[in-house]
């Protein structure tokens, strides 16, 4: 049985990423990261039926010594480093504490990989907002990076030191450009979870606007069920490579407030305001990804179109707040 460690296990991505594996009969381990009690931290594997399947460990990416005795006792063929501070506006309030956890967390990981684990199969979470600033109009794995916020440096810093660990070492480590995506498990901080969590609370009559920030920023938009099957791609190949994950198509940010209020039956524009609390330092006007290699090399294609993934956040907002009124 094919073992798998999964950092950032309690987010989106490591929910359906764990669904995934455990559907292919891995065993699955899981770093967890305890503040507090675990109970709440794993309601996303919960909702996903995994919760009890998924093998949890103690530790914490920026604590080395607990990862190389973590990786010395699971032994796993596969590591997924999907742990991070992942939310672009707070990492302009708390830099050192993303670069802690996104860069320095990603180079105590290779780390213990070197010492404990050379054999393992590793991919890092890099992301879309390394291109920041776009040069060209889609972006592969050829473009520039220009980050735009203290994140997406640390992902910078991170993607490079898995390429040198690839390269001098011999680690067979991918690099998954990831795009935006999202999901009904998507945190409620991410823009498109908090457009369709507003419509639904909107459209039941809990409230009656939603204040948003820059509604005109561009961004290329997936479901994470469809991403995460490009990470486990990844690790099956012959080779070890970097591929960046997205759908092609771009979408504004008001036009996903069109599309998820339109499903609820109502008008955006009677219901969301800009708020400048929302806007940031500075933003990333637009990402578009061409995910040519990856649909080329790992015959992968995303599955769920836009609208699709909109119904289905939105349906399951609703769901959740109907059951609490
Ligand atoms: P990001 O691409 O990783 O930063 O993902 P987010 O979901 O946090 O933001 C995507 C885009 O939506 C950014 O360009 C934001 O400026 C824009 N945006 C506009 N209004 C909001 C808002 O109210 N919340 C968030 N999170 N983003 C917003």
């Amino acid at each position: 049985m094919a073992r798998a460690l999964i950092t950032g296990v309690t987010g989106q991505d490591g929910a359906y990423l764990a669904a995934l594996l455990l559907g292919k009969g891995y065993e699955v381990h899981g770093l967890l990261h305890r503040h507090g009690g675990s109970e709440a931290v794993q309601d996303r594997l919960r909702r996903l039926g995994c919760s009890d399947s998924v093998a949890m460990v103690d530790g914490n990416l920026i604590d080395l010594s607990s990862l190389i005795r973590l990786l010395d006792r699971v032994k796993p063929d596969e590591i997924y480093n999907l742990a991070a501070q992942s939310f672009v506006r707070m990492s302009w309030d708390q830099p050192l504490l993303t670069t802690q956890v996104t860069a320095i967390g990603t180079a105590n990981m290779l780390e213990a990989v070197r010492i404990a684990s050379p054999g393992a199969r590793y991919f890092q979470a890099s992301s879309s907002e390394m291109f920041g600033k776009a040069e060209t109009p889609a972006q592969n794995e050829a473009t520039h990076f220009h980050p735009r916020s203290p994140y997406a440096s640390a992902k910078v810093f991170a993607h490079c030191l898995v390429q040198n660990y690839r390269d001098a070492f011999g680690l067979f480590g991918c690099n998954g450009i990831m795009f935006n995506h999202d999901s009904p498990l998507r945190g409620i901080e991410f823009v498109l979870r908090k457009i369709t969590d507003g419509a639904a609370r909107i459209s039941l009559g809990l409230a009656t606007d939603l204040a948003m920030g820059n509604l005109e920023a561009r961004r290329d938009f997936g479901h994470a069920r469809d991403y995460v099957r490009a990470m486990w791609l990844m690790l099956q190949q012959d080779k070890p490579d970097d591929y960046v994950v997205a759908t092609g198509r771009a979408a504004s940010i008001r036009d996903l407030c069109r599309i998820a209020f339109a499903h609820v039956g109502l008008d955006y524009q009677d219901h969301v305001r800009v708020d400048p609390a929302f806007l940031r330092p500075v933003d990333v006007d637009v990402t578009v990804g061409d995910a040519t290699r990856a649909r080329r090399k790992l015959g992968w294609a995303p599955e769920t179109s836009l609208e699709q993934m909109i119904s289905e956040m939105v349906e399951s907002d609703l769901a959740r707040w109907k059951a609490r009124m």
